[in-house]
């Protein structure tokens, strides 16, 4: 079963589905547990898992720098043209980076541009800075807290940079520079699963994969 984070539920629904194999993409254990028992989500989660003899493999910061990754799927759901690497680099010959920017196959005003975005990830609230005054068209992309690749976006040419968590100082000095969007973690990289199954279905063939249907989104737009 494949999903974004591992919790107690979505334990319950692996065992539920008769899967024995969890891929997430953010890790259940982000530091080592010196103690298994129910004293946190985490340790809960972990003791759920191992009593229902059901594995867990995350793939994390590996997804989001890879080509095809995170960022590449965000662009597919926009629609952007001619991806590549915001901040890309080579590690052991092969091509990898942060955030990715690419093109609109036509240009947007920016009210256009947001609902756009809103619909292609499912959102209640974007978000924004000032509107931008003028047409969008070149797009950086950088799913989960990107707020980092905010420099480089400007200089990447970008009219406009959309990322999921951004804080609330970088806002500032931005108006008319480039049109920040800012849609919320777990909506920025929600469709990793489907990289995942794609992976899988091409690759494993004879495994049987599907897509979570529990939302991990610890945060409600109230
Ligand atoms: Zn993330």
């Amino acid at each position: 079963m494949l999903c974004l984070d591992v919790t107690e539920r979505i334990i319950d629904e692996a065992v539920e589905k008769g899967c024995n194999l969890v891929v997430s993409h953010h890790p259940l254990l982000f530091r080592g547990l010196k103690t298994i028992a129910d004293l946190n989500d985490v340790q809960r989660t972990v003791r759920r898992a191992i009593k229902n003899d059901v594995c867990v493999v995350s793939m994390h910061t590996n997804m989001d720098n890879a080509r095809g990754g995170v960022n590449y799927k965000m662009a597919e759901k926009l629609g952007l043209q001619g991806v590549e690497f915001l901040a890309g680099k080579v590690v052991d010959g092969v091509a990898c980076g942060s955030g990715v920017v690419g093109e609109l196959s036509e240009p947007l005003v920016s009210c256009d541009f947001v609902l756009k975005v809103k619909k292609a990830f499912d959102v209640e609230c974007a978000l924004c800075n000032e509107l931008l005054r003028r047409p969008i068209r070149r797009v950086a992309i950088c799913g989960g807290a990107g707020d980092f690749l905010l420099d480089d976006a400007i200089a990447a040419g970008a009219d406009a940079f959309i990322t999921g968590e951004m804080h609330y100082h970088q806002y500032f000095g931005q108006e008319q520079r480039i049109q920040i969007c800012v849609i919320g973690h777990y909506q920025s990289e929600q469709y990793t699963t489907e990289i995942f199954r794609d992976i899988i279905e091409e690759r494993c063939s004879d495994v049987n994969c599907c897509i979570a249907e529990t939302c991990t989104n610890p945060i409600l737009y109230l």
